[in-house]
């Protein structure tokens, strides 16, 4: 079975709200092994509309509509559904006797052009709307299932969830499961990932894995298909595992998990505190960890030295070591570190230091950065980057990356 979601609404065109509909529907429909292969956006346009339709039954055996259901004259999904498949729509006692009521609830006066909302098509099972006014329906017209939700979200998820699913389970007669698992990669690129793991990527059917690049992260989807989810994750595990020999080390979370989100999740976790000292980076990590609620548990603060006179004088690191290994060192990275953890009587202290660009610093070039890191009671550790991007993506870059590495450390 082939599903097309058309979602109808000119403010969806013009930009002005996003097409949620078609996401949370693609998801459920995933969760019983439905095929999604289309998302259609329309405006409120009969003719634009019926044009989509056509499209759309050339293509798919369901057309999910969400939108258009309501009283006003741009709603007008079931009139062109009702004009296009030759049919006609007739009043429904009972929603009309519910949209009534409804406003005899709400204490409103109900208006002629509601009466609209309880005409459906003719031989349609008709879909409750227990959050809103008019009702959803489900009609099958020469094969092809046409199946009308309304617009507002929190209307529509309830009647998928509790009217048209069961509705289109009855009509494939089974059950499937999509199960989903995310790993999210840092310090790899997309190409060296699909490269180390090509074996995998080139056997696979069920699950399959797929590689994706985001702002953040490099991640990979494992996506199994079976009878339910316990036997689908029981597909995953393997192929999971396999993936984790090869490149787990760049591994630092899986599926909602952001850098922030995990590095706070695992100083959480060990009952830390966190301080950092910035230089090239001059706030960016704190603001990242900062993105997380709830974070003023595990941030206890920090500083930005951007200047040497301000490292010394500010933080204590010794004049004598910026003389001998520069700023740009491990050194300096070290002492960063593990004065902002004093100062601040953290249980962690991070340093990070290193060249931005566009020009080299210190005597270092362009891209290198260190980051330093110390946990209680350890002596500091220290990473270098060789960055490659422009002044102020090397800046973020170094601000991640010294959330990549405290994760490894936390997770030591
Ligand atoms: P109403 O009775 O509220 O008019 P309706 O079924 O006629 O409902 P629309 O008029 O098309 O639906 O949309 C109503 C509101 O629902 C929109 O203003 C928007 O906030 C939300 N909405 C509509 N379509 C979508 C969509 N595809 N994704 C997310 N939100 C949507
Ligand atoms: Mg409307």
């Amino acid at each position: 079975m082939k599903v097309e979601i058309i979602a109808v609404g000119s403010e969806l065109l013009l930009g002005q709200i996003t097409n949620t509909n078609a996401t949370f529907i693609s998801s459920r429909l995933a969760e019983i092994g439905v095929d999604v292969h289309y998302h259609t956006v329309v405006g409120d346009n009969p003719n634009r509309l019926q044009d989509v339709i056509k499209i759309a039954e050339s293509r798919a055996d369901v057309l999910i509509f969400s939108g258009g259901l309501g009283p006003t004259k741009d709603d007008m999904t079931k009139e062109t559904i009702a004009s296009h498949i030759g049919s006609s729509l007739v009043n429904d006692d009972e929603a009309l006797q519910y949209i009534e009521n409804y406003f005899k609830r709400t204490n409103r006066e109900m208006t002629e052009n509601n009466k609209k909302q309880a005409l459906v098509l003719k031989g349609a099972i008709v879909l409750d709307n227990r959050t809103g006014m008019a009702p959803g329906m489900a009609v099958k017209n020469e094969e092809i299932h046409y199946i009308l939700l309304p617009g507002p979200p929190h209307e529509m998820q309830p009647m998928l969830v509790d009217e048209a699913i069961p509705y289109l389970l009855g009509v494939i007669g089974k059950q499937e499961v999509i199960t989903s698992r995310v790993l999210k990669f840092y310090g790899i690129g997309e190409a060296e990932l699909e490269h180390l793991i090509q074996p995998i990527l080139e056997k696979q059917s069920n699950p399959t894995v797929a590689p994706l690049a985001t702002a953040e992260a490099v991640t990979l989807r494992i996506t199994a298909k079976s009878g339910s989810v316990g036997e689908a994750n029981k597909l995953i595990d393997p192929v999971e595992e396999e993936i984790r020999g090869i490149v787990g080390d760049y591994i630092y979370g899986m599926d909602d998990d952001t850098l922030s989100s995990k590095a706070m999740e695992l100083l959480k976790k060990k009952g830390f505190t966190l301080s950092a000292a910035e230089s090239i980076t001059a706030g960016l990590f704190m603001a990242e960890l900062a993105n997380q609620p709830g974070v003023s548990s595990s941030l206890v603060g920090g500083v930005v030295v951007y200047n040497n006179d301000v490292k010394v004088t500010q933080l204590g690191v010794e004049e004598n070591l910026l003389g001998e290994y520069g700023v740009v060192s491990k050194e300096c990275a070290a002492s960063l570190a593990v004065n902002v953890q004093r100062k601040f009587t953290s249980s962690v202290g991070v340093g990070i230091t290193g060249a931005a660009g566009p020009t080299p610093h210190d005597g270092e070039p362009v891209g290198i950065v260190w980051i330093g890191i110390v946990l209680p009671d350890e002596t500091p550790v220290t990473y270098k980057l060789d960055l490659s991007g422009t002044r102020n993506a090397n800046r973020l870059r170094a601000a991640r990356f010294a959330l990549y590495y405290l994760i490894k450390e936390l997770k030591r």
